[in-house]
């Protein structure tokens, strides 16, 4: 009897969320139920309805879920909201939803915001970094796939790009989210041919081939990107930094003239993997 009422109340719960939510919410009515509780940071939201949002939470435990933050936007009459009023892309919080790896849609039950990123949301540069920062781990991990080390360097990461160290804390961000995902392009010898290409003065990256290519090689290739031979070595010696839980020490201070050409050249490398543009590939092309 009791089990009768909690799966009609279930049946009625997938009625009111509608038709694409139902296939991943039946999903998780019928295994367990059991909630996690992690650390999370949105890396995208949906609006859904008037009052929910179909968030992306990258959690520090349990990898990328999406999940449904239902009423995220109603208010008590007190005036509260179930989820501080809404959830925001770059939020940090702590979170509890279903754990379930076979639910493709999880239930987000409670959210705690821990650091809002008011600073960083005053800075156009780290803004906009910030939000190209968070599309890229949305891209490169894995949905349910846990990676502690990324999610650290994320949430160290978001605070400095509203620092003046904002170029090269986004540069670090980048190199260690390509590696740590397996997806760090060939940058120390010529991805063609194997020979060191960073003695020229002039190098190239080609998309195709994942690494730079050397100045020889090149005339082959129909799709690359000219890059001056020091950024190459810099982006080399920031990959060889000693490193403490994962972080690069002693990074060197870099402006935009040393950053954009390699920030284009790593979006590129994305591009090239995934097929399509990106959705705040303009934050890193334009100035
Ligand atoms: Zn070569």
């Amino acid at each position: 009897m009791l089990y009768q009422l909690s799966y009609e109340l279930a049946a009625l719960s997938l009625y009111e969320l509608g038709p694409s939510a139902s296939t991943g919410l039946r999903r998780s009515i019928i295994p367990s139920m059991a909630l996690a509780s992690d650390q999370c940071i949105c890396l995208r939201k949906i609006e859904y309805s008037e009052t929910s949002q179909v968030l992306t939470l990258f959690s520090r435990g349990h990898g990328i879920v999406k999940v449904l933050a239902k009423g995220a936007h109603r208010r008590t009459k007190a005036g509260a909201g179930r989820f501080d009023g809404g959830i925001d892309v770059l939020d940090l919080g702590s979170a509890v939803f279903n754990d379930d790896v076979k639910v493709d849609l999880a239930n987000l039950t409670e959210w705690k915001l821990i650091d809002g990123h008011l600073e960083l949301r005053r800075t156009l540069r780290g803004l906009r970094l910030g939000l190209h920062a968070v599309e890229l781990a949305s891209l490169l991990v894995e949905l349910r796939d846990p990676h502690p080390e990324i999610f650290d360097r994320l949430a160290r990461t978001l605070p400095e790009l509203a620092t003046e160290r904002v170029e090269e804390a986004m540069l670090a961000w980048e190199l260690d989210l390509l590696h740590y995902s397996g997806y760090l392009p060939e940058l120390f010898v010529c991805a063609a041919c194997g020979n060191s290409p960073a003695d020229q003065g002039r190098v190239f990256f080609s998309p195709r081939r994942g690494g730079v290519i050397c100045h020889r090689c090149q005339a082959g290739e129909t799709e690359k990107l000219a890059l001056d031979a020091r950024l190459l070595r810099l982006a080399q010696s920031i990959l060889r930094l000693p490193r403490d839980n994962g972080r690069a020490l002693r990074l060197p201070r870099l402006t935009r003239h040393q950053t954009d050409p390699l920030n284009r050249m790593l979006t590129a490398h994305v591009v090239n993997h995934l097929g399509r543009r990106l959705r705040t590939q303009e934050c890193v092309e334009s100035d």
